[in-house]
């Protein structure tokens, strides 16, 4: 299947080499339908976008939006944080984002036991548990109204079976990064078989790997588990 949505891009807002107008112009040039900016949630140390910035970005999207109407759609996302459990730093205007995704990152002050035994496990200096970990994703997915759990497992292990029978639950999709993708095949036949739903996003960190999702397809195909479009929801 053609995929014609990437909705995970990052720019110079954070740690990303081009302009959110280079990453809308290289989807164009692939023919994709929809393309967004999601940069770093506020609470990450290094290369979280928060405040003005983040406004600024919000109406940098709306001018690209506009600009190229009739060639794409462009949307505003953020890569929100877990910082705890039941707890990211989406902030509270949420009319902000158009798109929302969640993962753990290193460079986040843990706010709770939870994030501390992620963050340790990240380190290599402990192990989290793995159900907990999902169960934490749910709850500030379900709480903040996530659409997109990224790169799940990265950093740290989240229970697959835990995270798709709760992400098929509460309709929040999961992702195939191909940057990196975080599961094993059988990984991702339990979680297609438990009902969860597979998203495929690059996580260009360049213009020039906007819309390069062959990693995730070469994935998907071996695991032979389908890839659907996000849809924002009605
Ligand atoms: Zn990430
Ligand atoms: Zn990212």
């Amino acid at each position: 299947m053609k995929i014609a949505s990437d909705l995970h891009t990052h720019t110079i807002y954070s740690h990303g080499k081009g302009t959110p107008e280079e990453n809308v112009l290289a989807a164009v040039r692939l023919g994709l339908k929809r393309v967004a900016v999601s940069e770093h949630g506020a609470a990450h140390a290094f290369y979280g976008v928060r405040g003005e910035k983040l406004r600024g970005l919000r109406r940098e999207i709306d001018r690209l939006a506009a600009k190229y109407a009739n060639d794409i759609e462009v949307l505003m996302g953020y890569e929100c944080n877990l910082t705890g459990y039941g707890l990211c730093d989406a902030p509270e205007d949420r009319g902000l984002f158009d798109v929302t995704l969640l993962a753990f990152h290193k460079g986040v002050p843990p706010r709770d036991a939870l994030a501390r035994s992620a963050l340790a496990e990240a380190l290599g200096l402990g192990r989290a548990d793995p159900e907990r970990i999902a169960e934490a994703l749910l709850a500030a997915a379900d709480k903040y109204g996530i659409d997109i759990l990224a790169h799940p497992g990265a950093y740290v292990k989240a229970d697959v079976a835990t995270l798709a029978k709760g992400a098929a639950q509460l309709g929040v999709m999961l992702e195939l990064n191909a940057s990196r993708v975080t599961f094993t095949p059988g990984e991702a036949q339990l979680a297609a078989a438990l009902g969860a739903r597979f998203v495929v996003n690059s996580d260009a960190h360049t213009p020039g790997r906007v819309g390069d999702f062959k990693a995730a397809l070469d994935f998907a195909k071996l695991a032979g588990v389908p890839v659907e479009e996000w849809r924002p929801r009605a």
